[in-house]
């Protein structure tokens, strides 16, 4: 991809000014204007086939002074131009299920730039988030940020700390009040009772967010109780409910029925979501209960199949005992090990199933994360070109989709048509590929080849070039 260098001489930009003039009728004012008029253009990005409203189609694209998008059929000139033929320009996609949550203030630069690097400009924490979200933006909207950002009522988190419910209905309210995006929680990791998870619900539809769910169970034979579950919470409030990662908790053995009873209660006019990562293999710590005495027969895995991510070391009889030890210690089981034919590849089919990530990269410089934490969206792309799937559809999944879900906070976003916020993310379609592995998840994804956050050009052939992100908030 060819760009012009920038300059920011506004003389130069007069010059230009003057010289598309020749033969077009411009006011004497615009060429005697001592600020570049707010719709003028900073940069153009020509030549690209647009992700546009649900369909990709060749158009040029203009950035305004004030950081908004112009779409326009005839080729653009501005200060700094961006030749993107051969590649696609689509709006930043937005991870909705980024995971910073255990040491953010410590790791959260880390955790932004391998998001940039796989082509996102909103990093959206619904997993978990925080359990103070006034206090979390105290400090984090005063600190550089490489993609926007924003989180959700952490309702764990509360849980630990108030024992009474009505505490943490409180907190909840008090979170919702002060701009969190939703409410998230993880019934699996903290049984709670559904009278309780009532009271979210109907938390969450007051204040018109949405609730994220990391559902109640992950075995055959109870999963789709989880999944049930859910709906009621969405049938008995008219919340609108979020499924996390459908294929790691929920639909893992049962899928076609997982997306059914969802379908089937969509059309009955309930709203419920849920997304995917496009890996064929999950990775958790290893002193989790996952890993309690009878997982092999469980998940029909042997040592030799555990790797640790982001050393690769292979665990063994002998060695599992002095790893399982060890907190925070997280293994990989191998690709395959989640059928993409029989899982990931029937969710995406449907069009209420986004990507993802569940992740995200928090060291350096072998993080113990899995590997989508860098990898999701590029290898989501990636995926969706395996599986004869459109790229239209996989960028809708990435970006309104989410944008959806999220409403209204990112209305302006997610989306390329006149007057947007400019969060673009152009990339080859022919090269774009995660390249995080197990053995080493810090590696930015291939074919992400330009990123601009709120108008700016943030990333640029591997490299981060400005902090350009801001917060989201209700
Ligand atoms: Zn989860």
């Amino acid at each position: 991809m060819k760009t012009q260098p920038s300059t920011s001489s506004r003389r130069r930009v007069l010059k230009q000014l003057a010289l598309a003039g020749t033969g077009l009728a411009i006011a004497p004012t615009a060429l005697v204007s001592l600020r570049p008029r707010t719709d003028s253009l900073k940069i153009a990005i020509n030549n690209g086939k647009v992700f546009s409203q649900g369909s990709i189609r060749p158009l040029h694209l203009g950035i305004t002074q004030d950081n908004r998008l112009r779409l326009s059929t005839e080729l653009l000139n501005a200060p700094t131009v961006i030749d993107a033929s051969g590649k696609i320009v689509s709006p930043g996609f937005v991870d909705i299920l980024a995971d910073n949550a255990s040491n953010p203030k410590n790791t959260y630069r880390i955790f932004e730039k391998y998001k940039i690097s796989d082509g996102c400009t909103t990093v959206l924490q619904m997993h978990g988030g925080d359990e103070y979200p006034a206090a979390f933006h105290q400090y984090f909207d005063r600190q550089p940020h490489y993609v926007n950002y924003g989180i959700g009522v952490f309702v764990m988190r509360l849980k630990y700390i108030y024992s009474n419910p009505k505490d943490v209905y409180r907190y909840v309210e008090k979170g919702l009040e002060e701009g969190a995006l939703g409410v998230c929680h993880s019934i699996e990791y903290q049984p709670t009772p559904f009278e309780e998870l009532l009271e979210y619900a109907k938390l969450v539809q007051k204040y018109d967010r949405p609730l994220f769910l990391h559902l109640r169970h992950s075995s055959k034979e109870k999963e789709l109780e989880g999944v049930s579950e859910a709906i009621a919470l969405a049938q008995q409030t008219g919340a609108r409910v979020h499924i996390d990662h459908l294929h790691s908790t929920g639909g893992t053995y049962n899928m076609p029925a997982a997306l059914e009873m969802i379908d089937n209660a969509n059309n009955m006019g309930m709203e419920i979501t849920t997304c995917v990562y496009p890996y064929s293999y999950w990775a958790t710590y290893i002193a989790s209960k996952r890993f309690d005495a009878g997982w092999q027969q469980r998940f029909g895995l042997t040592y030799e199949d555990l790797t640790v991510v982001g050393t690769g070391a292979k665990i063994t009889a002998q060695n599992f005992d002095f790893y399982r030890k060890q907190m925070g210690v997280l293994v990989a089981v191998p690709e395959g090990t989640v059928p993409f034919d029989k899982t990931v590849n029937l969710a995406l089919q449907t069009d209420f199933c986004m990507i993802g990530s569940d992740g995200g990269i928090e060291s350096e410089p072998r993080a113990n994360n899995h590997p989508r934490g860098a990898g999701c969206f590029a290898t989501a792309l990636r995926h969706a070109q395996n599986i004869g799937m459109s790229l239209d559809k996989m960028l809708t999944k990435m970006t309104s989709l989410p944008a959806k879900l999220m409403r209204p906070s990112l209305n302006e976003r997610a989306v390329i048509k006149d007057k947007a916020i400019a969060d673009i993310t152009i990339f080859d379609p022919k090269t774009i590929q995660g390249k995080a592995t197990v053995t080493n998840p810090n590696q930015f994804s291939e074919g992400i080849e330009c990123v601009i956050v709120n108008g700016h050009i943030a990333y640029r052939d591997k490299k981060i070039l400005l902090s350009k992100g801001v917060p989201i908030r209700y």
